[in-house]
């Protein structure tokens, strides 16, 4: 199951919703579905337990059949086919039929506890998140007239969406984990805020400890490139007789490294007698590599 399809699983058995709110939520699962006017009602939708709590409803408030149905693709259209029907819909939420274009009619979302059932209804009509180990989004997909409307209804509970145009819809979206977290905290969806976390936490540990192995494999390369040209160096001068004639220091130094490719400089500067610090055990070998060539 695709972690939208357990979010909208999770919102559609919330309980324990009070009656203002089951009326803002309701209206909010049929106001954002594909039409709502006196000429089309309807929804599409991948969802199949969305499809029939869209059905249900509808059925409730036109007090007439609404038809479901299930194309072999897997998508669901549920439809109110009545006329009669769909003005008992658009009376039912305040609207007489002859609206130019669909608008929010904010005495459905009376009070503050309504925003969240309402918002939770909107998510299941027109939105889709990703899964969180893919990305962090969360968007709605909503014609233009009811664009603002929501933007501000967001705004409300203080998340701010940015907006694109895709084809002939709007979509209001949130790419930060932080606001689909509020978001999903909002309306009620607490199992997925938790796996979401988790995943969350998860991600960015490991993406700490990539950072930091990267970081350690860049030194070592480093060290080991130093190491390597410094051997050379010194395997040259014992082939061409010139180490022998090396100054002492120079010649404990080169043994140490010759034997010990894998020490860092600060580590080979502890091992001389007298001990010599990173700079000086630096400055030797530079004096090394110069000599051999
Ligand atoms: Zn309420």
């Amino acid at each position: 199951m695709s972690f939208c399809s357990k979010v909208k699983e999770e919102l559609i058995n919330f309980s324990d919703v009070p009656p203002c709110c089951s009326l803002a939520e309701m209206y909010g699962l049929l106001l954002f579905g594909k039409k709502f006017s006196k000429s089309e009602i309807y929804i599409n939708t991948e969802n199949k337990a969305v499809a029939e709590k869209y059905k249900t409803v509808a059925q409730r408030l036109s007090l007439s059949d609404v038809k479901l149905i299930n194309y072999s693709s897997g998508k669901y259209k549920v439809i109110a086919e009545s006329a009669e029907g769909r003005l008992k819909i658009l009376n039912a939420f305040g609207y007489s039929g002859s609206e130019r274009s669909r608008r929010i009619n904010w005495a459905n979302i009376n009070n503050d506890c309504c925003f969240s059932a309402f918002l939770r209804a909107v998510f299941l009509a027109c939105g889709t998140i990703s899964d969180p180990e893919k990305s962090y989004h969360l968007e709605f997909s909503v014609p233009y007239s009811l664009k603002n409307d929501l933007k501000r209804i967001l705004e409300e509970v203080e998340l701010e969406a940015k907006e694109i145009k895709r084809n002939n819809s709007y979509i209001l979206y949130f790419k930060g984990s932080e606001d689909i977290v509020t978001f999903l905290t909002l309306v009620g969806a607490n199992d997925c805020v938790l796996e979401y976390l988790g995943v969350k936490v998860f991600k960015d540990i490991r993406n700490n400890v990539n950072r930091k192995t990267n970081f350690e494999n860049a030194n070592f390369d480093r060290t080991l490139g130093a190491s390597l040209r410094q051997t050379e160096a010194i395997e040259t001068l014992k082939k061409n007789g010139a180490f022998q004639k090396l100054s002492p220091e120079l010649k404990a130094l080169a043994q140490i490294r010759l034997e010990n490719p894998e020490l860092s400089l600060g580590q080979i500067g502890q091992m001389l007698d007298p001990p010599l610090s990173r700079s000086g055990v630096n400055h030797r070998l530079q004096k090394i590599i110069e000599l051999s060539k």
